[in-house]
């Protein structure tokens, strides 16, 4: 590849040569292919030699087991190099850009981790005395003050283990103030262009869901959520809100829509998620939210999508503080102190239940709150202006060639696009998105938001650098040229350089095989490489 003088392509690469050798092994080069684990291994030559049990007498009775246990067989090499070879065929944030957008993929720091390796977080357990774990009750303390200081609320729950938990923790605060005061509302508004864990849980706590629809610019507008208020008076319990919302922009009548919600019994719950974008700028709790769930997974850079759990605390507005779930920390004058069970309760406090057995992911709250303090307040303020300018970096670097639903304005922290600019290609998005693949790059979010048609949502991420950024642009732009020259068919077979082709996703989904089947005995051949 051409690169100038800062290492930025400025020409595609070299075009391969035609010769692709069939490999006797099916690897191909460093990228290996790999079997399930029972397909390798045997029982009869691996193994761990243990004396003979003594005699004992089974309590089993006919539940003993009389056949083989059916476990791998595997030296440990074997193993090794099999989990190895599996991580390999893995797409993860820290082999390359990850433009998952609504997914916030950015780097976890690996001060996070070694914090959240210190024995006195990493080794302790939900069930030990409270006096022996001061320190991770002072560490729950401290992460809620500053979650509660960001968003500028009053109230937290730490224990929600994913943003999709959290949104059910915080609807089911809703739900409990409802009760205590008397009410049963039904209703519940939700924008058409929500992420679909909003309107499912809403649906599960048993409201009927009404959409809102969304202006031409992709926002909301404060008009149609007063005409459904008023179309359902009495009867609205909440309204769902995402802000920045799924299409990477900030509503802008969300002070507006808050008063509007505000001025009947209902409350407004924020879907936190793409917090990243305005972190250390403006507080949720300014805008007049009452609960909003913040993703630690996204925001604040701790693992996931497959790195580690989600955990997804629920801030709360002093409306619904006396409702949040159990545990939660009691500042002291001895200190904070966690408060587990109903007997510990003081008046005023009417917590709706639990969330969780214990306290909620606590390796991910040593990650989040290492991540805050190693930024300090600025730096928190300048990772959320870095993804927002980063996106908008990608915008303006694609926006001559992809088209924008909504114009050629400012996003916040993800971008766009639609499959306008693929009309007459023959390519579609799922193709687009396929060819992504063999540049190396792990696709965009596609067809979502479910509002624009073709949906390619970008998110970048703050811990782009200027020249992966450029080289991803440059990747792009060079894909849409192809598309356009009618290079079809280097998209519609897309990915042909990945260690699995297109899958039959329909059938994966609508009839998926759950258990695996041992061949038969006798065959002991060279794995079969398609
Ligand atoms: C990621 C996301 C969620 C759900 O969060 P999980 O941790 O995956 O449950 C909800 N809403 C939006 C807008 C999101 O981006």
């Amino acid at each position: 590849m051409t690169m100038n003088t800062q290492g930025r392509p400025t020409a595609p690469g070299e075009p391969e040569t035609s010769f692709r050798p069939k490999t006797f092994t099916g690897n191909r080069g460093l990228d290996m292919e790999e079997p399930l684990i029972f397909e390798i291994g045997r029982t009869d030559t691996t193994g761990v030699d243990l004396d003979e049990p003594a005699e004992f007498a089974p309590e089993l009775g006919a539940h003993a087991r009389s056949a083989p246990i059916g476990l791998p067989g595997l030296a440990e090499p074997e193993a090794m190099r099999h989990y190895v070879r599996l991580s390999r065929n893995n797409y993860a944030i820290d082999s390359g850009l990850y433009p998952l957008g609504s997914c916030t993929m950015k780097h976890n720091p690996r001060l996070n981790e070694k914090m959240a390796r210190l024995p006195g977080f990493g080794d302790i357990h939900p069930l030990q005395p409270l006096s022996t774990v001061r320190g991770a009750v002072e560490l729950l303390a401290e992460l809620g003050d500053w979650l509660m200081e960001l968003t500028g609320t009053a109230a937290i729950a730490l224990s929600p283990k994913a943003g999709a938990h959290g949104e059910l923790c915080g609807m089911m605060a809703i739900k409990a103030a409802h009760t205590a005061a008397g009410r049963d509302p039904k209703i519940v508004l939700v924008p058409d262009s929500a992420h679909g864990t909003n309107p499912a849980t809403a649906a599960l706590l048993g409201y009927r869901v009404v959409a809102v629809d969304a202006r031409d610019d992709g926002t909301v507008d404060v008009a149609a959520v007063r005409a459904a208020i008023a179309a359902h008076a009495g009867d609205v319990a909440a309204i769902m809100l995402t802000n920045p919302n799924t299409c990477g922009l900030f509503e802008r009548d969300i002070v507006a829509i808050a008063e509007a919600i505000h001025a009947t019994d209902a409350y407004f719950y924020c879907d936190g998620a793409n917090f990243n974008a305005i972190v250390g700028k403006a507080r949720p709790g300014d805008l007049g939210i009452d609960a909003m769930h913040i993703n630690l997974h996204k925001t604040f850079s701790t693992p996931h999508g497959g790195g580690g759990p989600g955990s997804g605390p629920v801030v709360l507005s002093q409306r619904l503080a006396p409702f949040s779930p159990l545990p939660f920390v009691r500042k002291t004058a001895d200190g904070p102190v966690l408060v587990e069970t109903e007997a510990g309760l003081e008046p005023g406090e009417r917590p709706f239940g639990r969330m969780t057995a214990f306290h909620g992911q606590m390796g991910m709250f040593v990650r989040a709150l290492a991540y805050m303090l190693s930024h300090g307040a600025d730096g928190l303020k300048q990772a959320s202006e870095d993804a927002v300018l980063n996106a908008n970096y990608v915008r303006v670097g694609l926006q001559d060639l992809m088209s924008l639903p909504f114009g050629e304005r400012p996003c916040m922290h993800e971008v766009l696009f639609d499959d306008t600019f693929l009309k007459d290609t023959g390519v579609t998005t799922l193709d687009f998105a396929k060819a992504m693949i063999d540049e190396g790059y792990h696709p965009m979010t596609m067809y979502f938001p479910l509002v624009v048609h073709g949906a390619m949502l970008i998110e970048p991420t703050e811990s782009e650098s200027r020249a992966a950024l450029d080289l991803f642009v440059a990747t792009l732009r060079d894909l849409v040229m192809s598309a356009k020259r009618g290079e079809t068919e280097r998209f519609t077979g897309a990915p042909y350089l990945a260690p699995r082709r297109r899958l039959d996703e329909t059938r994966a989904a609508r009839a998926p095989v759950l258990t695996w089947t041992p061949p038969a005995p006798a065959e002991v051949s060279p794995q079969a490489v398609e």
